[in-house]
């Protein structure tokens, strides 16, 4: 990789996504410096001057941006480290993340927030901190969100945690507004989710394994609509899981209210049946729920109710996993397989449009956190996904480049790979047995 840095690239024939449109354009990308600096058919450069990538046959998209990853730094650099991390991202596809909070110690000053701006320059994506809303994650004192902010934050969020103190919540909302940042929000009753494992229904009590019930995310759901209503502060409710929320959050957008959404790959992708294997990286928060909710999910999509798509990468070590599934973490990773789960699902079998799944992950959740992520433009810093759509990977344990293996899709055969990423100028992952001359 080291002699690639030094070089200019250029993508050959490849087929520009574009997001406004179904029908793409087949150019080539000449990048100088890291630079994008020219976009057409036929570019000629200088023999040896530039690394060639031949796309001929494949799509070229903007960088994917997931909004809602799990890096483990500080605290628990043994399950994943803010370097490992990107490295895992770009194999997926995406050149910016936004870390989730919940580290140790949490995100929560000014200094933490830069340091994990500092950690994600020397990284190989763009690494933005979420910071927390309550200090320590205790749900009891609001965090300095106005210096959080201006130390870099591009949200806030509890995530692992959900503010259960109501009063509090709705101070957190009217607070949070000046800062025009989303509140980023794990909705769950702990009153009702309490030791629950799995989603609560029929698998739950043939297993014999503690259930957690859709309600647990409704009524939060309902509450925090009620209280950004109210507030009028911006709200973005991450990892739906159930078809009531999916309502809930379409008849609130109708009523004008400013919230937005989104959902995993693995929640599209899997229903509570999957539960009989007793696979412990099916455990998941929340947790994946019944093949009606799964259908709502995905009709969430069809009709734009949810926003974005998020990966929520949790990385766990094997002791935390290979136990029994009342002991094992929460969690699945979902970086490397971000991309190809969810085109599998959504544009393999469901039929919707490679355009809009590239928007759900590109220019939807930019909006979402303001930045200016998914678009290929000349000028920019290129941050671009080179795509097989035709291609087929298999997801084994020796593949994982995370530092952590709990994936939900081991063993499991996803439609799209990613052939090759370019993160911040850079050529920053490349499939194996792809042509790559000069
Ligand atoms: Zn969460
Ligand atoms: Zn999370």
């Amino acid at each position: 990789m080291e002699e690639n840095e030094k070089k200019n690239l250029l993508i050959k024939s490849g087929s520009i996504i574009n997001i406004q449109h179904d029908r793409g354009f087949v150019s080539d990308i000449l990048i100088k410096d890291g630079v994008i600096s020219e976009i057409k058919e036929n570019i000629k450069v200088e023999k040896g001057s530039a690394v060639e990538i031949d796309a001929e046959g494949f799509r070229i998209s903007p960088g994917f941006v997931d909004m809602h990853v799990h890096f483990r730094e500080p605290g628990f650099e043994d399950e994943e480290t803010i370097e490992t991390g990107a490295l895992a991202a770009v194999k997926g596809g995406v050149t910016t993340v936004a870390c989730m909070a919940n580290t140790k110690p949490v995100i929560d000053t000014q200094s933490l927030v830069k340091y994990i701006l500092r950690k994600g320059n020397s990284s190989v994506c763009r690494v933005l901190p979420v910071a927390a809303m309550t200090r320590g994650l205790e749900g009891k004192n609001i965090t300095e969100m106005g210096l959080l902010a201006e130390a870099g934050a591009v949200g806030f969020s509890d995530d692992g945690m959900c503010v259960a103190d109501s009063q509090l919540m709705y101070e957190i909302m009217r607070y949070s507004k000046q800062f025009g940042l989303p509140l980023i929000l794990h909705e769950e009753d702990y009153f009702i989710s309490g030791d629950g494992l799995v989603h609560e229904g029929y698998y739950s009590y043939m297993l014999g394994l503690d259930g957690i019930s859709s309600l647990s995310e409704d009524l939060i759901i309902e509450r925090d609509i009620t209280l950004a209503k109210r507030s009028g502060a911006k709200i973005h409710v991450t990892h739906l899981s159930t078809g009531g929320s999916v309502e809930m959050i379409k008849k609130a957008k109708e009523e004008g209210v400013n919230i937005t959404c989104d959902v995993t790959p693995h929640h599209l992708f899997f229903n509570d049946s999957y539960l009989e294997s007793f696979n412990t990286n099916f455990k998941v928060k929340p947790p994946i729920r019944s093949e009606e909710d799964r259908q709502a999910l995905v009709k969430g999509i069809k009709d734009g109710v949810i926003d974005a798509i998020v990966s929520d990468h949790a990385p766990h070590l094997d002791t935390e996993k290979n136990t029994t599934f009342k002991l094992a973490s929460f969690g699945t990773i979902g970086l490397e397989t971000f991309f190809s789960a969810a085109f599998t699902k959504l544009c393999v079998e469901e039929k919707i449009k490679l355009n809009k799944l590239i928007s759900l992950i590109t220019t939807a959740p930019s909006k979402i956190i303001g930045i200016d992520g998914g678009r290929i433009k000349v000028g920019d810093v290129a941050n671009l996904t080179v795509i097989d759509t035709g291609g087929e990977v298999e997801i084994k344990k020796e593949d994982i480049i995370s530092k952590s293996k709990n994936s939900i899709f081991l063993g499991h055969k996803l439609k799209g790979r990613i052939i090759c990423t370019v993160s911040k100028g850079k050529l920053a992952y490349l499939l194996n047995n792809t042509k790559e001359k000069g």
